[in-house]
């Protein structure tokens, strides 16, 4: 019989969604996969009981505070699991030799640095943080290139156009006889609400996702579309594919994930009912499949599927996300760091949901670009855009946005 490799898993992220959903897959596959660390920021508790399940050799956490009480939880329930806590140990599990993969799950920017440190051990890399090749995609793909590191898309939309590329297809369209990528979105919970009410919707409204479960950032990039804006900029870098090459499709339904257009008129997609265990379970596994535990996709059940165009004039963060990558440099981790700031203030009911787009588009608009050919650059210009969004975020309060 053939022996299936054990792979040992640094999972950065692991009390998020995807973090939940990828230990899902581990408990149901105890023979091919192993937690070696697990990586949180605040929610300590819940690490803890993730530690007592899956036992790895090393738990992070955001800072020393935390690291001093789930460590010393964890010795009197007996495990041996050691405690690191910072952006650094972050960066030291994910390049640790013992683990061949790294489940890149951290929200936003702070994902970055330990992604690419596991990206520089050559290792194998499960990407469902956008915001890396967001903010540094043409750095973070060269790193790839130069490491020997294997990229495997988790973005559910990005996973779909992975498998529907030609096998061993890489960067550069026109060999391959690719025409375009269509890159669907569900248009989110405000698809359909009159422009006017949009000024009035919650973070609860937001965050309630019509067909996927996920984290609170990236429900709110749904609602405002900004994740579609990030997932574009995300496919350029990861398939090579310049952004007017790029077209994006609402499909209500998110049945399905994205789909390839070849040149002999060929559009070739993948399907499946919203769970991310799927496109998770293709990256975990990948060349092979494994069970995921999603159901069976009823087609007869969904009887139709609809598309449109995207609005615009509705969704202004996905031209936004358009004009920061024909803008190329630092713009997009401009974009991102903006956009991070308004999220937070959304979801702290400082600013209104379109104050979102306002925002981001004033601080655009206020910053240069400037090259992004290294990680200082990317990383300064972050730093600007957040504290520029700070003071813009004042104004437009006492002014009222
Ligand atoms: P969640 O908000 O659910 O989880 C985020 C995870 O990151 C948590 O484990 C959190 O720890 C940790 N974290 C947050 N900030 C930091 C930090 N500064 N340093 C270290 N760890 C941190 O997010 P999701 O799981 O929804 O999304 C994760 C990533 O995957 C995002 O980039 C998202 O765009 C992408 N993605 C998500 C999809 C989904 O279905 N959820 C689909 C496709 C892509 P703690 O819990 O302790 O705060």
């Amino acid at each position: 019989m053939r022996q299936i490799p054990m792979r040992q898993i640094t999972l950065l992220g692991s009390t998020g969604s995807i973090g939940e959903n990828t230990l899902d897959l581990i408990r149901r596959h105890p023979q091919r996969y192993r937690a070696f660390a697990l990586c949180a920021h605040r929610q300590w508790e819940k690490l803890r009981d993730q530690c007592r399940e899956f036992r790895p050799d090393f738990a992070v956490v955001g800072d020393a505070d935390l690291a001093g009480r789930l460590q010393s939880t964890l010795q009197s329930l007996g495990l041996e699991t050691q405690v690191l806590h910072g952006p650094e140990a972050l960066c030291q599990v994910a390049a640790a030799p013992e683990a061949d993969t790294v489940m890149a799950a951290i929200v936003g920017a702070a994902g970055l640095a330990p992604t690419l440190a596991a990206v520089e051990q050559g290792k194998r890399v499960l990407l469902a943080n956008k915001e890396a090749l967001v903010t540094a995609g043409a750095l973070f793909m060269e790193a790839v290139a130069r490491h020997g590191a294997t990229l495997l898309p988790v973005d559910s939309e990005h996973n779909a156009i992975f498998q529907s590329l030609p096998a061993g297809f890489r960067p550069g369209l026109a060999e391959s006889g690719v025409r375009r990528i269509l890159l669907t979105a569900s248009g989110g919970p405000f698809c359909n609400l009159a422009p006017a009410d949009l000024e009035h919707v919650t973070p609860e409204q937001a965050c309630a996702h019509p067909n996927w479960v996920m984290g609170r950032k990236i429900s709110v990039d749904s609602a405002s579309m900004m994740n579609k804006g990030l997932e574009l900029i995300e496919a350029r870098w990861l398939f090579g594919v310049p952004g007017e090459k790029i077209q994006v499709v609402v499909h209500p339904q998110s049945v399905i994930h994205s789909l390839v257009e070849y040149v002999d008129g060929s559009v070739l997609a993948q399907l499946g009912n919203p769970d991310m265990r799927t496109p998770i379970a293709h990256a975990l596994a990948y060349p092979e499949r494994i069970e995921a535990g999603v159901p069976p996709l009823d087609l007869f059940q969904i009887a139709r599927l609809d598309f449109q165009a995207p609005d615009f004039q509705r969704f202004p963060c996905l031209k936004l996300a358009y004009e920061a990558l024909a803008a190329g440099g630092t713009a997009p981790a401009i974009l991102n760091a903006a956009n991070e700031v308004a999220v937070e203030a959304f979801l702290k009911r400082q600013l209104t949901f379109p104050g979102i787009a306002r925002l981001v588009a004033a601080v655009l608009e206020a910053l240069p670009v400037s090259a992004a050919d290294t990680l200082e650059q990317v990383k300064a210009a972050d730093a600007l855009a957040r504290s520029r969004a700070g003071e813009l975020l004042c104004g437009m309060n006492r002014g009222g946005s």
